[in-house]
């Protein structure tokens, strides 16, 4: 048997972290059994779509490389994968119900059920529909009928217990009073959510079932459905829910849940991911910095726990980090171009931007960390603020910046071994040491007093600009120097 998953998001808003989740969970299982994974969207609720939410999800999955086998955007055997172009399907499978008498037609007004729903609380009943139309006979129904009511499908309920296995908590049970015979589809023909996803999860033969714990409660009802259907439910898997940091709902919270804008603050996909896993699953392991192939061996669906999970953004910014310098430089120079507008000014060539992705990588934890670095390296240097004027002025501090010219001029080759011993050497010449000789050099070099090692900064910034950048900061403070003194006559003779 192909192992089949969905993730079949409704398409209201952003794709949060809770439901990426579910996705992520959803595709690593898929592709540990070697099966499919199904994208459908659950668009049945037509007033809650928002029109940019399907793009959104998918941009979402395409930028957390969660490809999909089947879909409304790729296709495949099993389609539509929209609910919304699938109506026939559910009012055919309503209809072999009703022939079976598995359901009934239901002709009781919302006004009706509404007034009796309130008298039953009042009571201190079970508010459920109380089966008036259970066993209406041909002669009533044409009645109804003929009285402009168009009717909703209901499914019989029969009391007693429903039971059913979830993979994570086991052997649940509920009885089938509490929630009565619920509707299939309404009066005007749209199916409700719980038979929807029946017919679509039996139609596109969904071996397992894996979602967020919030749909437990739904789950009886789909048991239900699958034994008045006659078929074998698939395997559930809940999973505990993502919280918000602090411990709030996810759904509750705005801002700053979505995919796209952790993408935006530049985390690492394969740290999403990996970390989301986490917040379900462990490895047998217990690491916890674990790679794509690596999550795709391991997981286990009999290792996701039930505690629910607080978001912790510190730990995705750290697995950020990891999976950042796991990466070729290659492709981090594509993120770089991704996420910044890097390259404008001065112009900076595609192996500068990769040799400038491996060099500064160690530095840091996430894509945005990496341009910013990247861009105080290659943007002209500022040395016109008082921090650099203030070190370049200093005694024997441009002797140090001409003489590191001079000595990185003569190198045989520009390697990060010779930068650093041709430095040294300058120390040694200018009698200069410590913060005397690399502050004046890194001053010159980027205007700034801190930063990475000089011969990283001179690596990334390739011969060429280095020595231009020395040979000019030696020239500048050569001409302000003059122009001081020029000013300062001025002053005396006025
Ligand atoms: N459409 C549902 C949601 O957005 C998911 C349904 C399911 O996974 O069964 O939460």
């Amino acid at each position: 048997m192909t192992v089949r998953t969905r993730f079949a998001p409704s398409p209201t808003g952003a794709l949060h972290l809770g439901n990426a989740r579910t996705a992520v969970l959803n595709w690593l299982f898929a592709r540990h059994e070697e099966g499919r994974f199904v994208l459908r969207f659950e668009d049945t609720d037509v007033e809650r779509n928002v029109e940019a939410a399907e793009a959104q999800v998918l941009e979402s999955l395409d930028w957390l490389g969660l490809g999909r086998d089947e879909g409304p955007d790729v296709g495949g055997e099993y389609g539509p994968y929209r609910q919304s172009e699938r109506g026939g399907r559910y009012r055919d499978a309503a209809e072999r119900l009703l022939d079976r008498g598995r359901a009934y037609h239901c002709y009781c007004l919302p006004e009706e059920l509404e007034a009796r729903r309130d008298a039953a609380m009042a009571r201190g009943e079970q508010p459920t529909y109380d089966g008036r139309c259970r066993d209406l006979s041909a002669d009533e129904e044409a009645e109804l009928r003929a009285q402009g009511r168009s009717p909703s499908v209901r499914l019989r309920v029969d009391p007693g217990p429903v039971r059913f296995e979830d993979r994570v908590r086991g052997e649940l049970s509920i009885r089938g009073e509490e929630f009565g015979d619920f509707v299939l589809l309404r009066s005007d023909g749209r199916p409700t959510y719980n038979f929807a996803v029946v017919v679509d999860d039996l139609l596109m033969e969904i071996t397992h079932v894996i979602r967020g714990a919030g749909h437990l409660s739904n789950t009886p009802k789909q048991v239900l459905l699958y034994r008045a259907i006659g078929r074998e439910p698939p395997a559930f898997v809940h999973v505990p829910l993502v919280l918000a940091p602090g411990g709030e709902k996810l759904s509750k919270r705005e801002g700053a849940t979505s995919v796209l804008d952790y993408r935006d603050r530049g985390y690492h996909p394969d740290a999403v991911v990996n970390y989301l896993s986490l917040l379900a699953w462990s490895s047998e392991s217990g690491d916890e910095y674990l790679t794509r192939d690596r999550l795709v061996r391991e997981i286990d669906l009999d290792r996701i726990g039930v505690a629910d999970a607080e978001l912790d953004p510190e730990k995705m910014k750290w697995l950020s980090g990891l999976h950042l310098r796991a990466e070729p430089p290659e492709r981090l120079a594509d993120r770089l171009v991704q996420v910044g507008d890097l390259g404008d000014e001065p112009e900076i060539s595609r192996g500068e931007l990769v040799r400038g992705a491996e060099l500064l990588a160690e530095r840091v934890q996430l894509v945005t960390e990496l341009a910013e670095e990247m861009e105080r390296i290659f943007r002209p240097p500022r040395r016109e603020t008082s921090e650099a004027r203030e070190i370049l002025e200093r005694d024997g501090a441009l002797a140090v910046v001409r003489a590191t010219g001079r000595a990185w001029e003569d190198l045989e080759s520009w390697s990060g071994e010779e930068l650093d011993a041709a430095l040294r050497e300058v120390g040694e010449a200018t009698g200069a040491s410590g913060r005397d000789l690399y502050q004046p050099v890194r001053a010159a070099l980027t205007g700034e007093a801190h930063g990475p090692a000089l011969p990283t900064v001179a690596l990334v910034l390739g011969r060429r600009r280095t020595l231009d950048r020395l040979r000019d900061a030696a020239a500048d403070a050569q001409t302000s120097g003059r122009h001081e003194a020029g000013e300062g006559h001025g002053d005396r003779d006025g």
